[in-house]
C-alpha cells in the first residue's frame, strides 16, 4: 500500500461485507483501500439470499443498482411483504450474483485473490499493521477490518476460544432452471412463498435469469449426539430423496415441486458468541511484532474490527446475514470517513493515525453492537424454545394448523431488524459519542 493518503485500509474477504465496505470508502482521496480474498476468484454458491429493506436500502445508498436490477433477482410482483411484516418486497438474488455486483463496483486492482489471512501483527518500526497471508506474502496496512466470514480467521486470530457451533438447523439448496424442470407445473407459485410445518419449513421462489430456488429446512436437537448432519460439510452435496422425504406428507403442490429438484446442498447453519468488544488489538498477546525478534509489547492501539458473519456469526436466522453485512460495511465506511475527512487531506501524522481510528472503531461498534447482539439474543432464544418442544415431544413434536397458525401469530415482531435504518443508528452514536456533534447528521 502507498502513502499518500491519510489512513490505508485493509479488508480481509470480498464477500459482502468486505466489498460493499470498499465501496462505500472508494472516492474519498484520505482513504486508501485494498481487499484480501482467499478465493482464487469469485465463485458459485449455487444458493439464493434474501434481502430486506434494510439491505436493499444499503445497496441504493451504495448506488449498487446492478444488484438491485429485476435481472439479477426476483421481487415479489405484488409488492407485498412476505414472511414479515416489510414495508418493501422481499428479495431473493444468487448469492454470487449479488457478489459479483458488488465486485464491479469495486477497481480490480484493489481486490487480490488466493491472499488467505494468516496473521496480523502491530510493527513499532513503521507503526502499521503487518499483515500475512498463507502464501508467506506480506501487506501493511493503518486499520484492518475482518470480513471473512462465519469461520473468520481474523476473530480467531484475537479470540481463539471464540468457535461456531451447528445450530440444529439444516438447510438443503437448489437453484436451478425453471424451464426444463419445473416447466409443467401450472401452479407453481408466482411469488415467494415460506411454507412452516412444526420442525421444517420450505423457501420456494423464482430468481433473476429464468431460475428457481428451493430451500428446505429442518431443525434437530443439537445435543442429541446421533442428529442428522451435525457433521455435514457446508455446501456439501445432498441428496434429494432426503429432501423429498422431510416434505412427503406435506401439499400435493409441494411434493410436486420437490419432486423435481434436481439436485440439492448441504448446509448446516452454525452460530458464534457474541464478542465483548469489536475492536481488537493494543496490547494483546498476539499483538506482537513477531518479525522483530524482540518479543516486546507495542502501543498500536486499536486497529482491526469486524463486519458481517465475522462479526455477528447468528445461524442464518429471519434470512438477515446478508442485509446485516451491508450495514456493518456502510456503518464500518461511515465511521471512518468521519475520523478521516476527504478535505482534510493532509501530511500523514502516525500519532494521530492511530487516535483516528480508534475513534473511527468506537463509532462503528456503537453503531452496530448493540443491534447485532440483540439479534443474536433472539435467535439464540427462538432456537431454544423450538428444541424445548424437541425434547418435550420425544423428537417426534407434531402441529396442527391451528397451533401453527397460534404460533405464527405470536411471534415476535422483526421489524426492528428489517426496518433497521444504520444511517440513524449512525447518527444517534455520534452524538452519544460526541455531543457536540449532535446535529452532525450523517454526511453518506
Ligand atoms: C448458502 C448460503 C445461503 C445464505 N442465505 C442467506 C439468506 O437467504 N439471507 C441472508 O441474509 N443471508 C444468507 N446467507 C448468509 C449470508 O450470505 C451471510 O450472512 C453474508 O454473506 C455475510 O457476508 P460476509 O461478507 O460477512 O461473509 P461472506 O459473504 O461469507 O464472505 C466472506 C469472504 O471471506 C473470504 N475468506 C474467508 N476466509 C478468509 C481468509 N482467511 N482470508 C481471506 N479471505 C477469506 C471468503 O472466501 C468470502 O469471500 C447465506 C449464506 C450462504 C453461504
Amino acid at each position: 500500500m502507498g502513502s499518500s493518503s491519510n489512513v490505508r485500509v485493509a479488508i480481509i474477504g470480498a464477500g459482502i461485507a468486505g466489498l460493499a465496505a470498499a465501496i462505500a470508502l472508494k472516492d474519498n482521496p484520505s482513504i486508501e483501500v485494498q481487499v484480501y480474498e482467499r478465493a482464487p476468484e469469485l465463485r458459485e454458491i449455487g444458493a439464493s439470499i434474501a434481502l430486506g429493506p434494510n439491505g436493499m436500502r444499503t445497496l441504493d445508498r451504495l448506488r449498487v443498482y446492478n444488484a438491485l436490477h429485476d435481472s439479477v433477482a426476483f421481487r415479489n410482483k405484488s409488492g407485498l411483504p412476505m414472511i414479515y411484516r416489510f414495508a418493501e418486497s422481499f428479495m431473493v438474488p444468487i448469492r454470487v450474483h449479488l457478489q459479483a455486483a458488488l465486485a464491479e463496483h469495486t477497481p480490480a486492482t484493489q481486490i487480490h485473490f488466493s491472499k488467505a489471512f494468516q496473521s496480523v501483527s502491530f510493527d513499532a518500526g513503521t507503526q502499521s499493521l503487518r499483515i500475512r497471508f498463507a502464501d508467506g506474502s506480506t501487506a501493511e496496512a493503518d486499520v484492518l477490518l475482518g470480513a471473512d466470514g462465519i469461520h473468520s480467521a481474523v476473530r480467531r486470530h484475537f479470540v481463539p476460544s471464540s468457535q461456531t457451533r451447528w445450530t440444529g438447523w439444516t438447510t438443503f439448496r437448489s437453484v436451478f432452471p425453471v424451464d426444463p424442470h419445473l416447466a409443467h407445473i401450472a401452479d407453481l407459485p408466482d411469488e415467494a412463498v415460506h411454507i412452516w410445518g412444526p420442525d421444517r419449513t420450505l423457501f420456494l421462489s423464482h430468481l433473476g435469469r429464468g431460475l428457481f430456488t428451493v430451500v428446505g429446512s429442518t431443525q434437530s436437537d443439537p445435543q442429541v449426539p446421533s442428529a442428522p448432519y451435525q457433521d455435514a460439510t457446508w455446501n456439501e452435496e445432498g441428496d434429494v430423496a432426503v429432501l423429498r422425504g422431510f416434505y412427503k406428507e406435506w401439499s400435493p403442490l409441494v411434493r410436486q415441486i420437490v419432486d423435481a429438484v434436481p439436485f440439492t446442498r448441504v448446509y448446516p447453519n452454525a452460530t458464534a458468541h457474541a464478542l465483548d468488544s469489536w475492536a481488537l488489538g493494543g496490547g494483546q498477546a498476539d499483538d506482537r511484532d513477531e518479525g522483530s525478534g524482540s518479543g516486546a509489547r507495542t502501543s498500536s492501539g486499536k486497529r482491526v474490527t469486524l463486519a458481517g458473519d465475522a462479526a455477528h456469526a447468528h445461524g442464518g436466522a429471519f434470512a438477515a446475514g446478508g442485509s446485516l453485512a451491508l450495514d456493518d460495511a456502510w456503518a464500518f465506511a461511515m465511521a471512518i470517513k468521519h475520523a478521516f475527512p476527504a478535505h482534510q487531506l493532509q501530511a500523514r501524522d502516525r500519532g494521530s493515525v492511530g487516535e483516528n481510528i480508534e475513534r473511527a472503531l468506537r463509532l462503528y461498534e456503537r453503531t452496530r453492537k448493540g443491534h447485532t447482539d440483540r439479534v443474536m439474543r433472539v435467535v439464540a432464544q427462538n432456537n431454544a424454545k423450538t428444541v424445548d418442544r424437541h425434547r418435550e415431544a420425544g423428537g417426534g413434536w407434531r402441529e396442527t394448523d391451528d397451533e401453527l397458525r397460534v404460533r405464527m401469530q405470536n411471534r415476535a415482531d422483526t421489524s426492528w431488524i428489517h426496518e433497521h435504518d444504520v444511517v440513524e443508528a449512525f447518527a444517534e452514536a455520534l452524538a452519544d459519542e460526541d455531543p457536540s456533534q449532535g446535529e452532525l447528521q450523517a454526511q453518506l
